[in-house]
């Protein structure tokens, strides 16, 4: 649904928009970036990479709705001037990294193709209800198989799981293998990741003094906006694997994991948050784009 919904756009308004497939994931699914702007700088910004966290994927795809609308009309919106933002920083949205796990957490098996069923539940314990999944349909947390500190990381997870299981290989995934050659091809000036636990803000890894200063004052921006709480540490104890890590590490500018509702325990975040968290992040895509254009 969200791809058609992205490929209507992409018709509509091809001077403004971009849609292209970066990958597929293990089961052959498409993974599609969007563009919009036509600024010569890019912000990256990606959700579901957690099967269960399912909601970021709407967060984006409202975010490309309204924007695109406001862009092609050239209305103001939130107080910014879109057609001014996105003519100097372009936005890449990557709505749904973990197609496979986000099929399987709303339709269960019956998404799965061979020879993953019983794998699949394997991973989930034997139960049938997957509301609690967060990998690939292997069983590997796509957040602990990016190329950062992979080796020394370090979960008591040590096969296949619904969550925590960081892969036999660093980068092994389709799915973190899509998103790493496509950041590699572009020069992305910030890095959102959406995630849903927590209502906070990770963004530090071991960044030198002037890039925390740097970083931490888009987090401030972002709080003023969220009110999520930026935590001042690595998110992950015991090593890292994580996207917004290896973005930081890798590219020495921003990466921040942003989580959008209130720890809801391991299943999906509740309908009735949905709301709050659109109004709390409506902004976030324009805030960051705007920020970017002045470095
Ligand atoms: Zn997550």
């Amino acid at each position: 649904m969200y791809a058609y919904q992205l490929s209507v756009l992409a018709a509509m308004y091809p001077k403004q928009t971009q849609r292209i497939k970066i990958g597929e994931s293990v089961q052959g699914r498409a993974i599609y970036a969007f563009k919009l702007g036509t600024g010569k700088k890019e912000i990256y910004m990606d959700a579901s990479t957690h099967a269960r966290e399912h909601m970021t994927t709407n967060v984006l795809m409202k975010m490309i709705d309204t924007y695109t609308k406001a862009y092609t009309t050239q209305n103001k919106l939130y107080n910014y001037d879109v057609k001014k933002v996105l003519n100097t920083t372009s936005i890449w949205f990557v709505p749904m990294v973990n197609p496979d796990g986000v099929m399987l957490v709303q339709q269960g098996l019956k998404s799965v193709q061979e020879p993953y069923k019983q794998k699949v539940l394997k991973a989930n314990d034997g139960s049938k209800n997957f509301a609690r999944y967060k990998s690939n349909i292997r069983g590997v947390d796509l957040n602990r198989n990016y190329n950062v500190a992979w080796k020394t990381t370090s979960t008591s997870i040590k096969k296949p799981y619904y969550k925590a299981y960081k892969g036999p290989s660093a980068v092994s995934e389709p799915e973190t293998k899509a998103m790493v050659s496509f950041v590699k091809k572009h020069s992305f000036k910030t890095y959102l990741a959406y995630h849903s636990s927590g209502q906070l803000q990770y963004w530090y890894y071991n960044q030198s003094v002037k890039q925390k200063k740097r970083d931490y004052y888009l987090v401030r921006k972002i709080y003023n906006v969220t009110k999520y709480n930026p935590v001042t540490s690595t998110g992950i104890a015991n090593g890292s694997g994580a996207g917004q890590d290896w973005f930081v590490s890798t590219f020495k500018r921003p990466g921040i994991t942003i989580e959008i509702a209130p720890y809801v325990g391991e299943t999906t975040v509740p309908h009735k948050y949905w709301s709050s968290v659109w109004n709390k992040n409506k902004s976030v895509g324009l805030l960051a784009a705007k920020e970017a254009a002045g470095r």
